[in-house]
């Protein structure tokens, strides 16, 4: 790692000013090495990486073997956006050790808190209205669907166990629903065409509410594989039965600091991580989040994606092969990344390895929710997977509240980015003064 003291700010100030009055002043040779005029402009000077540090052969690098003149120069070449690499921020450690009282006490608040939350998230859904003359009965409103299919991921059980657990619930006076839906809604839901952007635009809203503890922090993007069903090796074993798509796929990105899914797309298996990038990180930007890096590792190596990062003002940390070479080509963010990689792998890594974060979003979404999913069609694998992500969100902002301290009802409610549109809203309005299908809640006891 470079060191700095006051000679190389001098010197830097000395490098910036001659890289602008003469560019040319800094030529690449090959891939880690170039040739820096020397001030006088007489001679030039051959600086090189080697063993993972910037050696220049010049007197003073000889005298100090810190950065010279022409070392900095070399730097603020390769990264003119930020100035010398050396001054790149390190972010903090993602989180501490964890603090268990407050833990303990979300864990135990969750079963009275989580209906409440995820009612209040659910408000951003649109109902749909009954087409005019419609006869028979009324369809159950949207937001009870997508709330029992929450409840019933949730509990782990069978659809018709997750019923029964709603039912008892309602008997002991609880709870919120005031008749329990059939047990065949959620697999109806799951199997409903326009489910999933519902289901990704609730992940995207139930991030929300922690947006101000993830911007200027990092994003990690990861793809994980859910099972299908845990028979399928049973039936290849039994019936020589190939089962079609053994695994959902699903491709996420996380904010590092709370663990919370800012965003998520799903494929089968053979789904590509690299081609995800771009869409996946975009929406997060779009949907209003302001991170300020992004890791992943080497499958999401790309300049195409070094380039969409960096536009929407993220510093990409992937790792780079042993056969990626510096060359730009049209990406200079990429050759910056390169020699930072190469020149102070210490420094690249501790931004990198920030990673690790979605592998335990991971870790807990399949411990707690478990890793094999129960529908049989694939758009309701899908949407079966979404919802487990989704309440993998309801569940962090009630972690998150407790450990620092705030009110994640008040939170959600504030902090609704989108309002859906007038119209929308209306037919939600009117669905409610119609069937009022949440029932008024006493306050929680649960101390904030
Ligand atoms: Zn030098």
């Amino acid at each position: 790692m470079l060191t700095r003291d006051n000679a190389t700010d001098r010197r830097d100030q000395r490098a910036v000013d001659a890289l602008s009055a003469n560019p040319e002043g800094v030529r690449h040779i090959k891939d880690l090495e170039f040739l820096v005029q020397s001030s006088t402009r007489d001679r030039d000077y051959r600086v090189k990486m080697q063993n993972g540090a910037w050696e220049c052969q010049c007197p003073d690098w000889h005298d100090r073997h810190l950065p010279c003149y022409h070392v900095l120069q070399v730097l603020r070449r390769l990264n003119p956006f930020q100035g010398p690499a050396v001054h790149l921020p390190v972010p903090p450690p993602p989180r501490g050790k964890r603090n268990w009282p407050a833990y303990d006490a979300a864990k135990q608040a969750k079963p009275i808190l989580f209906d409440r939350h995820a009612w209040d998230l659910l408000q951003i859904v649109p109902e749909p209205l009954d087409p005019p003359g419609r006869r028979g009965r009324r369809a159950l409103p949207l937001r009870t669907q997508l709330l029992f299919a929450a409840r019933y991921v949730d509990s782990t059980a069978d659809s018709r166990g997750a019923r029964g657990q709603l039912v008892k619930e309602l008997e002991a006076g609880s709870g919120l629903f005031p008749r329990v839906p059939n047990y065949s809604t959620a697999s109806r839901l799951f199997n409903h065409d326009g489910t999933t952007e519902i289901l990704r635009r609730l992940i995207e809203e139930s991030a929300w509410p922690l947006r101000e503890l993830e911007n200027g922090g990092t994003i990690a993007i990861d793809s994980t594989g859910f099972c299908t069903s845990c028979l399928g090796w049973y039936n290849v074993e039994k019936h020589n039965q190939k089962r079609k798509h053994p695994f959902v796929k699903a491709h996420v990105v996380c904010g590092a600091r709370t663990q919370i899914v800012l965003g998520a797309n799903l494929t089968d298996e053979n789904g590509a991580d690299c081609p995800q990038f771009i869409p996946l990180v975009e929406r997060v930007w779009k949907r209003g989040f302001r991170p300020a890096e992004v890791t992943g590792d080497k499958a999401y190596l790309s300049r195409a994606n070094f380039t969409a990062a960096w536009k929407l003002g993220l510093e990409p940390y992937m790792p780079f092969k042993v056969n990626s070479l510096g060359t730009a080509s049209g990406c200079p963010i990429w050759t910056a990344k390169y020699h930072q990689f190469h020149s102070r792998p210490d420094e690249f890594l501790r931004h990198y390895h920030v990673r690790s974060q979605i592998e335990s979003t991971f870790s807990s979404v399949k411990r707690t929710l478990g890793e094999n999913l129960l529908s049989h069609t694939a758009r309701a694998r899908y949407n079966e997977t979404l919802t487990r992500l989704w309440v993998h969100n309801v569940w962090t902002i009630i972690r998150i509240s407790y450990e620092m301290g705030f009110d994640a009802g008040e939170a959600i409610r504030t902090s609704r980015s989108v309002p859906p549109p007038d119209d929308v809203g209306a037919a939600a309005a009117y669905r409610e003064s119609i069937d009022p299908c949440v029932k008024k809640m006493p306050p929680v006891s649960a101390k904030h």
